[in-house]
């Protein structure tokens, strides 16, 4: 029994973690050359949030330390409006719960070095795949020595949004696929670190909500700052000069603009990435070849649970295999069956996020209902959890996150129309009676 695995990104390379501890052979094809001996890509999501679902998967793993000891606690998002003072607002009603920000970079290498400490695991790369026979297991590779042909006896796609081993099953007529693109683009700017020191708050993910459009700003080990913008598409290419660019965020943006001195070189040279939900039906073809993580469901960024969601894959891939008795004709399929619900759960909260960091956390309705909400949090523990607490501190499967959310919330709105009816019936009586 041979597995291989296409892609060594974050989910290829844990993935191979864990099947290594069920003794499988393992290969992992990845089409860049090792991360661990270059330099990182330009301007392409350097830093990243993981919370409790990617520490519970690297947990398994006794990886979480490791991954852990840079990591830069996250308890709130810091609310940058254009005029007038900064605003905290904590993640959880505990005020003490943090998701963590994290290098990308730095967890990609922590899990290859893991993987290739396992037995069992091979990691070969410049092998981009090109080719696939899904049904007998034949994948075709681009390297540096010519095409080569390898087989397998199971076949992973842990290969990304733009998956190729997706685009070789919809091709073959196994799968059929469909990208909602957002019609927004990203790309990153920095904020490097002011006399040593982190030039803000490091304790918090920090927002710039601009009503249609946003920034975010995530902090590094380093004490720099990764700021993202998310634009509407083809605005970015509206600036094309210096002057253009600093009279610009001068207006919209004007606390960064001092602490961002390679603002207008990250902005004419950093690419703009694209944004979209990728839907994929089955996920699994002959039993054989699945896809997984960003392959099979990749979702836009604004909860920050794209890895997180593509670790509790593997960690539901590998329960699966335990529940078959290591089939993998019985487990993708079950695997599958257990994560769809799942996976578009998210994709949908995710979509909705977006909405409310780049618009209404600016909003005091909004700041009040959150502080309501934490409220309403301490007074009935565990009863009433928020969704926010329930998606980034817990492992309970989104799809249930969405159904138990939508109960509290009908639940609250009935309390409160009782409440306020009361009010209004006391109020009433009380009018009667001193007339
Ligand atoms: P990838 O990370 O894309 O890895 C795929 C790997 O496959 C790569 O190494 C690639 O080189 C390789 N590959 C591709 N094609 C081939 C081929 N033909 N042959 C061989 N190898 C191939 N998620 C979070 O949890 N928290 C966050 O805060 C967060 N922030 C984000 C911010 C941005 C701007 C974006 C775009 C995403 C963010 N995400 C976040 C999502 C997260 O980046 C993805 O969900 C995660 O990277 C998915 O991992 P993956 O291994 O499935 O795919």
């Amino acid at each position: 029994m041979t597995v291989a695995i296409v892609g060594a990104g974050l989910t290829g390379s844990l993935l191979a973690c864990f099947l290594a501890r069920r003794g499988l052979p393992v290969t992992l094809y990845e089409r860049r050359p090792d991360p661990r001996t270059g330099q990182a890509e330009r301007g392409r999501s350097i830093n990243l949030a993981i919370s409790e679902r990617g520490l519970d998967a690297l947990r398994r793993i006794g990886l979480d330390g490791e991954v852990m000891a840079d990591a830069l606690p996250m308890k709130g998002r810091m609310i940058h409006p254009v005029e007038g003072p900064l605003d905290f607002q904590a993640y959880s009603a505990s005020q003490d719960r943090a998701i963590n920000s994290i290098s990308r970079g730095a967890l990609n290498n922590a899990l290859l070095d893991a993987a290739e400490k396992a037995p069992g695991v091979e990691i070969v790369f410049e092998h981009k795949l090109v080719s696939l026979d899904s049904a007998a297991g034949v994948l075709g590779f681009e390297t540096p020595a010519g095409l080569v042909e390898l087989r397998a006896d199971v076949v992973l796609g842990a290969d990304g949004a733009g998956s190729a081993v997706r685009g070789q099953l919809v091709a073959d007529g196994s799968v059929v696929d469909d990208v909602d693109f957002l019609d927004y683009g990203y790309k990153e700017l920095s904020i490097p670190a002011a006399d040593g020191k982190f030039a803000l708050d490091p304790g918090a993910l920090h927002i710039w909500p601009r009503g249609t459009s946003m920034m975010i700003a995530l902090p590094n080990p380093d004490r720099s700052f990764t700021c993202t913008l998310f634009w509407p598409a083809g605005s970015f290419d509206a600036l094309t000069t210096p002057l253009q660019i600093e009279r610009y965020f001068g207006e919209h943006y004007p606390d960064l603009l001092p602490m961002a001195p390679s603002l207008v070189d990250d902005y004419l040279n950093n690419p703009v990435g694209v944004l979209g939900t990728v839907h994929t039906h089955p996920w699994q073809a002959h039993g054989r070849t699945a896809l997984i993580g960003d392959a099979a469901h990749a979702i836009v960024p604004f909860y920050g649970q794209g890895a997180n969601c593509a670790f509790e894959d593997v960690v539901a891939l590998d329960r699966c295999l335990d529940d078959t008795g290591g089939s993998w004709a019985r487990a993708l399929p079950l695997f599958e069956a257990r994560r769809r619900d799942n996976t578009e759960a998210i994709a949908e909260m995710a979509l909705a996020n977006f909405v409310e960091m780049r618009d209404k956390v600016a909003s005091p309705v909004f700041r009040f209902g959150k502080q309501f909400e934490h409220a309403v949090e301490r007074l009935l523990p565990g009863r009433y959890v928020s969704r926010y607490e329930l998606v980034s501190f817990t492992t309970t499967p989104y799809a249930d996150v969405r159904r138990r959310v939508r109960r509290q919330h009908q639940a609250l709105g009935a309390a409160v129309a009782l409440g306020l009816g009361a009010v209004v019936a006391t109020t009433r009586a009380l009018t009667r009676r001193s007339r």
